[in-house]
């Protein structure tokens, strides 16, 4: 089922959902422990999950490995990232036909990031150059079979100069075809509240869902702040600094955090939220346990984690 609809579905019946982001780990092992936590984490019941695409393509194989087993034999309605670097036409074709033989209805289309050691972004011969065109592509070609996202920046993409161009390109990829937006991480939830007023007075009708990461380490905090840009509310900065020697204390301000963030969104009527797992269990959870938004409805799929395993040695 595509997942526009399935939001469209919890807004109607004024249900608060919330979704899991993974990424595919490097590694065989890591691999299978991975679709254990997975298995355990759809007991909390998301509404969908989405599995990162690697930077440049480095893990492509392990992304439609991990989407496959997360739609077909875990049975959740999952997102596959898919981004342009690297990728020329024929592989885009290739990775779009192997996630509809493996069931998948969704695809969030990216640009990328520029591979690692580059500098700056550039279109690889015969590829896309922009997220939309490749929008653009899906749409045309697969006409209304994929349910087609697009990522959108509450605080503007970190290479735009210019804020309000920025701002109308992305109006503009999302009027190429999509179907729902998730939002860059945001640390202040004030910022989405604004931005998505904005897209909704542009026109933008599509669900649009923000990101949320719980911090979850002091060091990892930092460098995706440093990556991203992202605004940091001044008492979270300062809290964060005095706590900072102490892991779990980190995580605690973290949860903490995060359950603020959700509530002041679910009160300005925004009430699905993305979650960035980082591939963890425990500190998810405990925000969702917080909010009191997590059931424990057992998968109904029998013996999936077996069935998993299997899958991945055939
Ligand atoms: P675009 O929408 O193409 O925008 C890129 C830049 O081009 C922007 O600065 C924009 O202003 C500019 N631009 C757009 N259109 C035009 C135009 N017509 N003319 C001139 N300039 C234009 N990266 C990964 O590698 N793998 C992932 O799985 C992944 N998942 C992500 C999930 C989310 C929710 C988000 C927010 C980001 C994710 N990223 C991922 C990172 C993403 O690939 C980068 O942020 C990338 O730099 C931009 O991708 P985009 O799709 O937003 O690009």
């Amino acid at each position: 089922m595509k997942v526009s609809e399935k939001i469209q579905q919890a807004a109607a019946a004024g249900t608060p959902f919330f979704s899991f982001e993974y990424f595919p780990p490097k590694t065989e092992q890591g691999l299978v422990n991975l679709y254990d936590r997975i298995e355990r984490m759809a007991r909390l019941g998301p509404l969908f999950v989405a599995v990162t695409w690697g930077a440049g393509g480095a893990t492509a194989q392990r992304t439609l490995e991990l989407c496959g087993v997360c739609q077909s034999v875990f049975g959740i309605e999952t997102v596959m990232h898919l981004t342009c670097t690297n990728m020329d036409q024929a592989m885009v074709d290739e990775a779009l036909e192997s996630a509809k033989n493996a069931g998948i209805r969704n695809i969030l289309a990216l640009r990328g990031d520029p591979p690692r050691g580059a500098e700056y972004w550039t279109a690889c011969d015969g590829g896309f150059t922009y997220a939309a065109d490749l929008v653009r592509y899906i749409r045309e070609k697969y006409q209304d079979y994929f349910c087609i996202g697009v990522a959108g920046y509450p605080e503007g993409h970190i290479e735009s100069k210019d804020a309000d161009q920025d701002f109308k390109y992305f109006v503009e990829k999302v009027a190429a075809g999509a179907d729902f937006v998730f939002s860059q991480l945001v640390y202040d939830a004030s910022l989405f509240i604004k931005w998505e007023k904005r897209c909704r007075d542009s026109g933008i009708q599509v669900p649009i869902v923000p990101g949320v990461l719980p911090i979850q380490s002091y060091q990892s905090f930092r460098r995706l702040v440093h990556l991203t840009k992202a605004q940091v509310p001044e008492d979270l900065k300062t809290r964060l600094e005095d706590v900072k020697a102490n892991d779990q204390a980190v995580k605690d301000l973290g949860v903490e955090h995060a359950v603020n963030m959700v509530r002041e969104l679910q009160s300005a009527g925004i009430s699905g939220v993305h979650l960035t797992t980082l591939n963890l269990e425990s500190t998810v959870q405990r925000v969702l346990n917080a909010l009191e938004m997590s059931n424990a409805t057992p998968l109904t799929v029998g013996s999936s984690l077996n069935l998993a395993q299997q899958t991945l040695r055939s």
